[in-house]
């Protein structure tokens, strides 16, 4: 078997120049992005089905998912412009009869025929009060048909195109296994493969298309799952071992700031507080760059972790800049951080593009000379042309923002600052593998004592009125409540009136003995800090804001979050929005008011807000529905793509590849030694374009 080398010529053969393809097939297999006979082999079935098993038409059920097989006793198409009627088969099978529904595919009223033999499989249900089949796909059925690749135990079936019949690529496919597994190199070290009791690729390959049983496809894929992970994990393993062998800087003052700020805390540290602010202690202290993800739901506590990783920095005679996803949470920031640091003489500074002219100029120069401590600021300031004297540590609040590539960027600009990357939203631990690899993790897994549950509830249109009675009878207890708006309109201007008239309504017809603020993007940030600190004085009762709110904020004796149009809002929004309560000894309340019927993914979402308080558990709920590539925008994490492996499904693999990856890259850090040949060119060829990897060939 080849072991290493440039794919040969067979493996790179563009499939027009395959036996029994040419240039008209050619075409519809690349618009399944099949170009080389590599591609294809790569091209996995969507399923395979077991032909050994049929269902007899009469013993179809409803919501039951089959495969039968049948011959066309009658046609009925569809009457003509009438899309959302079917066509309906009439079928004959050794169990009598039964009938099949397509909808949308009235051209097929051309290919079928009476006395062809179909296989089908789809979904039974009902249809004009009959059971039928839904199909899913179908296949005809030749005279040929008793070649095993289309009528063996487990039959593959791939994802076709209009004019590329299913038996057509199943036949190709077979082809191309038969003639070119064998040319596929092995990229898995034996010790690896041994271990792991993986398949040799070859192996893999034909399992993966053609197998003798679930047993040989199970492991099939298994195999081909774990190389995607572990390339994906050797390549962050290696970024990592990287920063770690760098020349860092060593933070690692007497300490004395810290102990003012901690000292004028009303409350002491968490246990898990006290725990990753060791963790983060110890990373400064060290004289290699820290690459740290703090990861804790919303509430947990993680400004006060990273004030005092910035008080470190700044005792030890560096800068650190604080960078935050959008402009409105980087003002949010320099307010909390401000209030934090300035009493003890740290200058807090923020550098925003909004920021223009003279006093640009002359913030950027303080940042320059070194006057400022801390400097808060957009992700744009890792682009920006901003400098700083002596930059010692980057604080990078993010939403799922910023990727991998960004953070490679930041370490570029030479100075090897220590970072320390927060997250809001708790992520499943698979993704925070894949997304975050290339860090050390911290988990705040306890949120400050005294923490009340937050009651979530439902509610439609109709049960306005009884609501506002309830925000009423709170604000007499002295409460204070936050009402919130969604993006409804593309246009912000739209969305600002909705909000604006909602809070002049509830200051003058509802609530007119309390005092109403309306908060919004647009406002500039004094007016925006004004109301922020009139409403955290308790001066205003209830606060009308559009989503700018939902990081961030914290205002202990609000007691209520209500979000108008609910089912419009993303499960994390929702989430981080409910975080904005709960946070004093009152008991709080999260009421998700939604209009007219909800989808069936908004029911969910709301389901799951009602359910748990558990940020995780949300955080699972919007990867299910979500997917995982949504759910953290693959395109911007800068990560290669898998082949084969999901997130969802395959996550206790990513674990083991992740322990391997991390044992290989430990013993040769830049892949050199012979038996990582194979696996060091596949790397470089999956993270091509992707990260600065290629310095390691
Ligand atoms: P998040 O992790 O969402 O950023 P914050 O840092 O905003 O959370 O903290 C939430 C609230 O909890 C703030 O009011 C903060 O002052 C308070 N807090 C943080 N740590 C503690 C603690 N150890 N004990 C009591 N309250 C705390
Ligand atoms: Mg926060």
């Amino acid at each position: 078997m080849r072991q290493t080398g440039a794919p040969p010529a067979g493996l790179a053969t563009p499939l027009q120049y395959v036996k029994g393809v040419g240039p008209q097939r050619a075409k519809l297999l690349e618009k399944k992005g099949l170009a080389t006979v590599e591609d294809a082999l790569f091209f996995l079935p969507i399923r395979h089905e077991d032909r050994t098993r049929l269902t007899p038409l009469r013993a179809i059920q409803v919501g039951q998912v089959v495969t039968c097989t049948g011959t066309i006793a009658g046609i009925s198409p569809p009457p003509p412009g009438r899309a959302r009627v079917p066509l309906v088969l009439l079928l004959r099978d050794a169990s009598g009869y039964g009938t099949a529904t397509l909808f949308g595919r009235g051209w097929l009223t051309r290919v079928f025929q009476r006395g062809q033999k179909l296989v089908l499989h789809g979904k039974g249900s009902r249809f004009r009060d009959k059971i039928t089949l839904q199909v899913q796909d179908w296949e005809l059925v030749e005279s040929d048909d008793d070649e095993p690749i289309h009528a063996g135990a487990l039959v593959p079936v791939y994802s076709t195109t209009e004019g590329l019949h299913q038996r057509t690529l199943r036949s190709l496919m077979y082809q191309l296994v038969e003639r070119y597994a064998a040319d596929v190199g092995e990229t898995l070290p034996e010790a690896s493969r041994q271990r792991r009791g993986l398949a040799p690729i070859t192996e893999a390959l034909v399992g993966v298309h053609f197998p003798e049983g679930e047993a040989q496809l199970a492991a099939a894929h298994r195999r081909l799952a774990f190389e995607d992970f572990l390339l994906l994990q050797l390549g962050l393993a290696i970024l990592r071992a990287r920063t770690t062998r760098s020349q860092g800087i060593a933070l690692n003052p007497s300490g004395a700031l810290v102990k003012r700020l901690r000292a004028s805390l009303p409350w002491s540290l968490t246990g898990a507080q006290e725990r990753v602010w060791d963790e983060i202690r110890r990373d400064m202290a060290a004289p290699y760059p820290m690459h740290r993800l703090l990861q804790g739901d919303v509430g947990s506590g993680k400004t006060i972790v990273a004030a005092l990783a910035v008080l470190t920095a700044v005792e030890a005679g560096y800068q650190a800049a604080v960078m935050a996803p959008t402009e409105i949470l980087a003002e949010q920031h320099v307010m909390t951080f401000s209030r934090l640091l300035e009493p003890l003489g740290v200058p807090v500074t923020l550098l925003t593009s909004a920021l223009k002219g003279r006093e640009r100029t002359a913030r950027r120069a303080a940042v320059a000379a070194g006057e400022i401590g801390c400097i808060v600021g957009t992700h744009a300031l890792v682009q920006a042309a901003v400098e700083f004297r002596k930059l010692g540590l980057v604080v990078v609040d993010e939403q799922h923002r910023f990727g991998v590539a960004q953070r490679a960027r930041l370490k570029a600009k030479g100075e090897h600052p220590d970072v320390l990357v927060m997250t809001a939203t708790p992520i499943p631990r698979t993704l925070a593998l894949t997304l975050y690899g290339d860090l050390d993790l911290s988990v705040l897994d306890e949120l400050p004592p005294g923490r009340k549950p937050i009651r979530t509830e439902a509610r439609g249109e109709g049960k306005r009125q009884q609501i506002y009675k309830f925000l009423r009878d709170q604000a007499a207890e002295g409460r204070q409540i936050y009402v919130v708006y969604p993006l409804i309109e593309e246009s912000e201007v739209i969305d600002l009136k909705a909000a604006t008239d909602m809070a002049r309504h509830l200051q003058a017809d509802v609530f007119p003995d309390l005092v109403v603020g309306l908060l919004h993007g647009r406002l500039p940030f004094e007016a925006k800090d004004e109301i922020m600190q009139r409403f955290k004085a308790g001066e205003i009762h209830v606060l009308v804001s559009t989503t700018v709110i939902e990081v961030g904020i914290d205002v202990p004796n609000a007691s209520v979050m209500l979000i108008e149009h609910a089912e419009r809002f993303g499960l994390s929004q929702l989430h981080q929005l409910r975080g904005r309560v709960g946070r004093g000894p009152w008991k709080s309340y999260c009421i998700l008011l939604t209009s007219g019927k909800l989808g069936e993914d908004a029911e969910r979402r709301v389901q799951a807000m009602v359910e748990t308080n558990d940020g995780f558990k949300i955080a699972d709920v919007d990867l299910q529905l979500r997917g995982p590539g949504e759910f953290f925008g693959t395109r911007q994490s800068g990560l290669p793509e898998f082949r084969v492996a999901d997130l969802l499904r395959d996550g206790a693999l990513l674990e083991e590849a992740r322990r391997d990856a991390l044992a290989i890259v430990a013993a040769d850090p830049e892949l050199r030694a012979p038996e990582h040949r194979g696996l060091r060119q596949a790397l470089l060829a999956r993270w091509r374009g992707k990260l600065a990897l290629a310095s390691v060939g």
